[in-house]
């Protein structure tokens, strides 16, 4: 209730100079009619037409309301078609993304080998002076084991080579690229690995000891992050995403962001986490929130630990599978607190990469220590994947929101039992987290998952993945309703990032970020979803995203 009280007097406050402006009939410069807007408004409404003008949602009604009201430039009739605010993701990696389009894509493959002759063949049509791929995932292959340097060195005898894990949390290098990194089979790394076989090194490195490798690769320059970004945000308008949050960046990346969006090259909104470096701290940190229409700055983005595929995932119990180890902290618990601290200083949200019940643990210790019961700080843990159930009222206790992927879940029900035995219970329990606070964001954290939102939409709400397994869907307890899931990707994406009041539905005084589908998400059988095409996306109530060719 106090919510509703709350936006009700913010929407007045932002429409009345409209309605008295407007004593006769108003110009403005779009109207959407003959359409099915759903407007994400507290109450869900759904409408018929919506007027547009300077950027901004002017009112939203019936056909006859919109007429009576206002003339416009250009009307469009989108027949009976639906509209749904932009979509959000609220945990991807958009520079990585669109980086990682150049380099070779290895998912999706049947064995190691398949995945050294794609890449043989991408350096044959692109040729480069390192070797760089990503998305490879054993757990899809015949033989589910990490793979070893062998065929590598075989084809790249001098050329260096780093192929990360799909989860970005292990990465294999060829013997050349070991050898440029000094990296030896004594080489000590904390809260990373070296995987050996007898004594020798398999090419294969885990969450830290990556670094070692992938610090010595050229930096890319600034024309090769400003084309990324551009091909990542042409491929974000395709699917109707409005605004993404980057988990995790530099400052030189952030500054790139806004001088582009600056320039107009960049239109989709960002909400930039930043990585927790000193730069960052001097620069953001200490002169408070940063913000423009298209930018904001308020988050320090951690890793608590690494991922469950790679046995990276910090556990309170050893892996079922892997009866010797418990997973990798990332950081000790005193640095994190000490970021955490400077952040609580800063008036800055903290989100915090937490896949194992022992990594979740350990940031709601450390959470606690700063944020109150019914505080708004909207401090976060991104995934949440393992929760043992003495934690999860804890996220309700401290107001702390997680930050979900529904595709994580159908991405790894086939193998994470392996992984976590009888605690696959308190695995993905998307449902119960979001009755903790009563929402909950959730994203895709591409190029992870596939960058589509509708994927994530029909994954919360079928549990199931695109081949459709298993039919009746997996522990369907903690599924999520298509109004929570259309939430999570819009309203509830805009809340995680402080941007509810201007994003994430289409009321009067927000922003005009909307895309429109061929079909309703909210009627369509539940297994057309993922065929399902973006028709329109607009940002700023102008067209970003036209789909030719019918
Ligand atoms: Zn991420």
């Amino acid at each position: 209730m106090r919510l509703h009280a709350k936006w009700f007097l913010i929407i007045s406050t932002l429409i009345t100079p409209i309605i008295m402006s407007c004593n006769r009939k108003c110009k403005v410069d779009l109207i959407i009619t003959n359409a099915k807007i759903y407007t994400v408004d507290p109450y869900f409404s759904v409408h018929e037409s919506m007027a547009v003008s300077n950027g901004k949602v002017v009112f939203v009604g019936s056909t006859s309301e919109v007429q009576a009201k206002y003339s416009a430039d250009e009307t469009i009739d989108i027949e009976g078609k639906p509209v749904y605010p932009g979509f959000f993701d609220p945990h991807c990696h958009l520079l990585s993304y669109g980086l990682n389009l150049q380099n070779a894509w290895l998912s999706g493959l049947n064995s190691w080998e398949e995945v050294v002759k794609l890449l043989v063949e991408h350096q044959r049509e692109n040729p480069s002076q390192w070797v760089l791929g990503r998305g490879w995932n054993q757990n899809e292959w015949d033989v589910k084991e990490f793979p070893s340097l062998g065929l590598l060195d075989e084809e790249f005898p001098d050329k260096p080579v780093l192929l990360t894990r799909i989860d970005g949390h292990a990465a294999i290098a060829n013997s050349a690229a070991l050898k440029l990194a000094k990296v030896n089979p004594d080489t000590i790394i904390v809260g990373g690995k070296l995987i050996k076989e007898k004594g020798e090194l398999t090419g294969v490195l885990v969450d830290n000891a990556i670094d070692l490798v992938r610090n010595i690769i050229p930096p890319y320059n600034q024309t090769d992050k400003q084309a990324a970004l551009e091909k990542g945000q042409e491929n974000c308008f395709a699917v109707g995403l409005t605004s993404v949050s980057d988990a995790g960046l530099d400052l030189g990346d952030v500054l790139l962001i806004d001088s582009l969006q600056k320039a107009g090259r960049i239109r989709i909104k960002i909400n930039a986490m930043l990585n927790p470096t000193n730069e960052n701290f001097i620069h953001f940190l200490n002169n408070g929130v940063y913000k423009t229409h298209r930018l904001s700055v308020r988050t320090i983005k951690l890793f608590a630990d690494g991922a469950l595929g790679s046995r990276g995932a910090l556990l309170l119990e050893p892996y079922s599978d892997a009866p010797n180890t418990v997973g990798l902290q990332l950081e000790t618990k005193e640095k994190l607190s000490e970021i955490c601290s400077q952040a609580y200083k800063a008036g800055y949200q903290v989100a915090t990469h937490c896949i194992g019940d022992a990594a979740v643990r350990l940031m709601l210790d450390i959470y606690e220590q700063f944020l109150e019961p019914e505080n708004d700080l909207r401090w976060r843990i991104e995934h949440a994947q393992t929760v043992n159930p003495d934690d999860s009222p804890r996220f309700g206790k401290s107001s702390i929101i997680p930050s979900i992927q529904t595709t994580h879940a159908t991405s790894d029900m086939i193998w994470a039992t392996d992984r976590l035995g009888d605690r696959i219970k308190h695995a993905y329990i998307y449902q119960e987290l979001l009755n903790q606070n009563g929402w909950l964001p959730n994203g895709s954290d591409f190029p992870i998952e596939h960058i589509n939102p509708l994927y994530g939409f029909y994954a919360g709400v079928t549990r199931k993945n695109l081949a459709g397994f298993p039919p009746d869907g997996f522990q369907m307890e903690n599924a999520l309703t298509r109004e929570q899931a259309l939430k999570a990707m819009t309203i509830w994406s805009a809340k995680v990032a402080f941007e509810e009041n201007e994003k994430g539905s289409l009321e009067p005084g927000k922003h005009a970020d909307f895309v429109i589908l061929d079909e309703d998400i909210m009627t369509i059988p539940i297994d057309s979803i993922p065929s399902l095409r973006v028709k329109m996306t607009f940002v700023d109530g102008k067209v970003v995203y036209l789909r030719q060719n019918d």
